[in-house]
């Protein structure tokens, strides 16, 4: 094992980050190509960056921002938040208490460990079902989680959405969606509603996935709830500051479905290429994807975890191609899978045949790597 905690997954980052500035430096951005689908973007005018400056902007953006927010959300009341990690972090301190429990339905394992960690925080437990068959909500529990989309892109079935929504309002215990990638994905992709008009009570969407916008989480929902959330956001400093605001509302204002539903179409042709070399492969809604475990079934027998050898792909595409995918610059405890979003910008300025030869000489280099445990540390860590 060489990537063992989250001190390993910050230098891991770290590295990625001195790689990134190095191709920038030398080669220029145009030779970087994010295929994250969480590149998002800092749309601003010299106009906005002006108002910043003032006491006026603050006031400015947030009012722009209820009217774009729930444009795109619904509900009734909308609080931008430093991250959607930050959001759930605010709603479980404000909702569960020590004791209580908090129950997570998602399509498919593993959750956001935000969801996870927020629970320990304030002593409460925590129960997870992917199988809605066995879902099913403890009498001692104070608030209902739904993934709309998980972060490998694993959307939920909108009938099960509803119904522990109404099993959850039964209960009169309210419901936060989690809906980082959801809010596009499932409405764009796969015409659900929007979570607030399912009747969720809190919503919180990620403003730079598949989106033009700066990190970020964006909260819908009821007021009364995210009246009380507000107050734990500003005293524990979790609530967006007004440069992203801006940002905020800029990248609403430009987020257009078209990139989305153009990846849709590209990703299946992508795949039958994909498939000549290779079986390990799956289809996401906008774009596929290896899962490390598959990945790491793939490759030569070694001495490293699944983990390992994500990042350690994930890494080698970086270094020699400039494909940034996830695993690569990720927070700890993130999705070890790696995606290639269709969606992003950039992909659209790559070509699948050639992206298809990127991925079989990296995995070509990965199989021989993965024979030398030191030869992986360096490709990881420096
Ligand atoms: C990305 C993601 C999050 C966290 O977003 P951050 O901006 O990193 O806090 C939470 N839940 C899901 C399902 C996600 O995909």
């Amino acid at each position: 094992m060489i990537v063992n905690n989250s001190l390993d997954e910050i230098k891991k980052r770290e590295n990625s980050f001195k790689i990134i500035r190095n191709i920038v430096e030398n080669k220029g951005r145009d030779s970087l190509f994010d295929l994250t689908g969480l590149s998002g973007d800092f749309i601003a005018s010299d106009n906005d960056l002006n108002l910043l400056e003032t006491y006026v902007g603050p006031a400015i953006f947030e009012e722009q921002l209820q009217k774009e927010g729930i444009n795109h959300m619904g509900g009734e009341k909308i609080l931008p938040l430093n991250r959607t990690s930050s959001g759930i972090l605010a709603t479980i301190l404000s909702l569960v208490n020590e004791g209580e429990t908090v129950v997570h339905y998602l399509a498919k394992l593993p959750a956001h460990p935000s969801i996870p960690r927020s629970c320990e925080i304030v002593g409460g437990n925590y129960e997870e079902y992917d199988v809605f068959e066995k879902f099913y909500i403890p009498d001692n529990t104070s608030l209902v989680v739904i993934t709309g989309s998980t972060m490998d892109h694993q959307v939920i079935d909108e009938d099960e959405f509803k119904e522990i929504i109404n099993m959850a309002h039964e209960k009169n215990i309210p419901v936060l969606v989690d809906d980082a990638s959801g809010a596009r994905l499932r409405t764009v992709i796969f015409n659900q509603q929007k979570a607030c008009d399912l009747g969720a009570d809190i919503v919180i969407t990620s403003t730079d996935k598949l989106m033009p916008g700066p990190r970020g989480g964006l909260m819908a929902g009821k007021e009364k709830y995210l009246d009380q959330i507000k107050v734990k956001a500003n005293q524990f400093g979790l609530e967006a500051q007004p440069p992203s605001i801006l940002a905020m509302v800029n990248g609403l204002k430009n987020f257009k479905q078209d990139n989305l539903l153009k990846s849709y179409e590209r990703k299946h042709e992508f795949l039958e290429l994909l498939k000549n070399n290779f079986d390990m492969f799956e289809l996401t809604p906008t774009g596929v994807m290896v899962e490390a475990k598959k990945l790491a079934l793939s490759v030569n027998d070694n001495d490293l975890s699944d983990n390992d050898v994500a990042f350690i792909f994930s890494m080698i595409l970086l270094k020699d191609a400039g494909i940034i995918t996830i695993p690569a610059v990720s927070m700890p405890g993130a999705s070890p899978t790696i995606r290639f979003d269709l969606s992003t910008n950039d992909a659209f300025k790559l070509d699948l045949i050639d992206l298809n030869q990127i991925i079989i000489d990296a995995f070509e280099k990965l199989n021989n790597v993965v024979l030398d445990v030191d030869k992986s540390c360096e490709i990881v860590f420096n």
